[in-house]
């Protein structure tokens, strides 16, 4: 009999990627999603496949199946989107993982939490190790998502040693690739459709604050190893690529390999924005034998000829007007 699988927030950018490798593995998923930031064209393609299952839920309401593997990925990512309701993303956050967690504790399913580089906040630690309790200000515009993911992170620490929930926890760092939503306001999504326009490209701030941009196949990759780990590391592990940008060397890179004639303009940074932001990858090369396989500048020319394919759909490539 094959594998079942729960993917949360599966109609996603990374949660579709995570769809088809499973699928592609042999197992049977269903793709749980309530269409707040999912698009159904990143799953079109497989409705029609027998052992894909696509349910319409809101992960803060209870949801009963039977499973083999959780993984929990519904919450929106990006500032735009989860500031829009920020009660309602501290609630999926919260009320989202004790429902799986519950689920996972009947099923005796093993878990997996796509939590966040967030939980550093503004780090005074670079580059970033698991042990780093971060700075996160808990009443700001991104606490709705930060702290809601480091409560995330307590209740599966808490399951794991109250109830001996089999559990992962992996720390996501910037992750870009084809699927993203292209009015999503994440950085690399807006330079690449205002670039494709000809629309100038809206630096926040000075262009300094850096990020580490992983492409998606190779966090893919590292949800696969960690889910296939040891039973004795439930994590946290940060999963990224160390390679370390500054804002304006993306905008940079992104005018060269569209060879667009876009310009750079400056917008506000909006506030609590992190300066900077490098993973250190070493426990996961240790305990997963995980690293990168992708560098910016390839994973960008694939995400580029995506975006080249659906720019004609687009609007406007920054979300916050
Ligand atoms: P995304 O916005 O494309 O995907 C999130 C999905 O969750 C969407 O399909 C959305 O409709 C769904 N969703 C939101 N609220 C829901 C709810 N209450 N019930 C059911 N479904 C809900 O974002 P993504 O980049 O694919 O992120 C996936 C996960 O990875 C998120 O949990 C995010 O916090 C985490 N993450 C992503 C990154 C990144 O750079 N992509 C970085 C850190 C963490
Ligand atoms: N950013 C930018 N222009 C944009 C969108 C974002 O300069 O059009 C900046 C943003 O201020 C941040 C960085 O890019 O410093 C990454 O932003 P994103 O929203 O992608 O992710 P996060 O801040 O959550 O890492």
């Amino acid at each position: 009999m094959k594998n079942r699988a729960l993917v949360t927030g599966g109609a996603g950018f990374l949660g579709s990627h995570l769809c088809d490798r499973l699928l592609s593995e042999g197992y049977d998923v269903i793709c749980m999603d309530n269409f707040f930031t999912g698009q159904k064209e990143n799953i079109a393609h497989l409705i029609g496949n027998p052992y894909f299952e696509l349910v319409r839920h809101d992960v803060t309401l209870p949801y009963f199946c039977e499973v083999d593997e959780i993984y929990n990925l519904a919450c929106p990512a990006s500032p735009v989107h989860y500031q829009f309701d920020p009660v309602q993303t501290t609630k999926t956050s919260v009320h989202g993982a004790i429902n799986m967690l519950g689920l996972a504790k009947r099923t005796k399913a093993r878990i997996l939490q796509a939590s966040t580089s967030e939980v550093y906040g503004d780090p005074e630690i670079h580059p970033q190790v698991e042990s780093y309790w971060g700075r996160v200000n808990p009443v700001g515009i991104r606490s709705c998502y930060d702290e809601g993911k480091r409560c995330a992170e307590t209740l599966f620490f808490d399951y794991y040693r109250q109830n001996q929930v089999d559990i992962k926890v992996v720390r996501i760092f910037n992750t870009y690739g084809p699927r993203m939503h292209p009015n999503d306001g994440r950085v690399v999504s807006n330079f690449i459709v205002q670039a494709l326009r000809g629309e100038d490209l809206t630096i926040y701030g000075d262009g300094s604050q850096t990020r580490s941009f992983c492409y998606a196949d190779d966090l893919i990759e590292g949800f696969r190893r960690m889910m296939q780990g040891p039973a004795d590391f439930p994590g946290p592990v940060n999963i990224g690529n160390p390679g370390e940008f500054t804002m304006l060397e993306l905008a940079e890179a992104v005018i060269r390999l569209t060879g667009s004639k876009a310009k750079i303009v400056h917008r506000p940074l909006p506030q609590d924005d992190p300066k900077q932001r490098r993973p250190d990858i070493s426990l996961a090369e240790e305990k997963l034998g995980w690293k990168p396989t992708v560098d910016l500048e390839a994973g960008l020319q694939r995400t580029i000829e995506y975006f080249r394919s659906v720019v004609g759909n687009v609007s406007n490539g920054d979300a916050r007007v």
